[in-house]
């Protein structure tokens, strides 16, 4: 606690569209110049996270995996730099390929494999553990890193609930006329 304020939530979700929808709604607390990383092993969910984040921000581009450059723009209410460290050996060729620049104080960064930059990170920052992979539920950790990213996890309501995709079985038949 800083201030009496709450410094991390954990929240679960069921399937990609709730990962998503949580991303959603924290976007609402976007401002320019944050700074979000995502962590998580192979298949977590943070591509999945980033396109929730999008949507959020308004971004009707579809947002895709950035492997194959180091970082992708959008434009949304706020400019979105999707970042994704997966294939980078490490931290210094990152910050030397330009990894953080100006621009990105005009929007917001999200930073797949953030644990790479290692204290090249900012400490002021929110964090996004995801944990789980394949179908499994995910246990998804929000850490704000210092008092300024705790609106985020503000934004989100208390009793805020992941909605899952209607199980198929509980669905009318199509034709059903239900
Ligand atoms: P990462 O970027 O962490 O490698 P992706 O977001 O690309 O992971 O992929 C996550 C995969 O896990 C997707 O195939 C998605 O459909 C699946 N998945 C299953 N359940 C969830 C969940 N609760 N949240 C996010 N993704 C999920
Ligand atoms: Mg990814």
């Amino acid at each position: 606690m800083i201030e009496g304020r709450t410094l991390e939530r954990i929240v679960e979700t069921r399937d990609p569209a709730g990962t998503r929808a949580l991303a959603a709604a924290l976007a609402v607390a976007a401002r320019p110049g944050d700074l979000i990383s995502l962590v998580g092993e192979l298949g977590a969910g943070k591509t999945q996270f980033a396109k929730g984040f999008g949507a959020g921000l308004g971004v009707t581009d579809t947002i895709v995996s950035p492997s194959f450059v180091l970082m992708a723009e959008y434009r949304g209410r706020l400019p979105l730099f999707h970042i994704d460290l997966y294939r980078l050996a490490g931290a210094a060729e990152a910050l030397a390929g330009g990894l953080i620049d100006e621009r990105q104080g005009e929007g917001v960064t999200l930073i797949e494999w953030a644990e790479r930059l290692e204290d090249a990170m900012p400490a002021g920052r929110l964090d996004v553990l995801i944990e789980g992979a394949g179908d499994d539920p995910r246990r998804i950790v929000l850490r704000a890193g210092d008092a300024g990213y705790t609106r985020y996890l503000e934004a989100l309501p208390a009793n805020w609930v992941a909605p899952t995709a209607e199980p198929a079985t509980e669905r009318a038949p199509e034709g059903s006329g239900r």
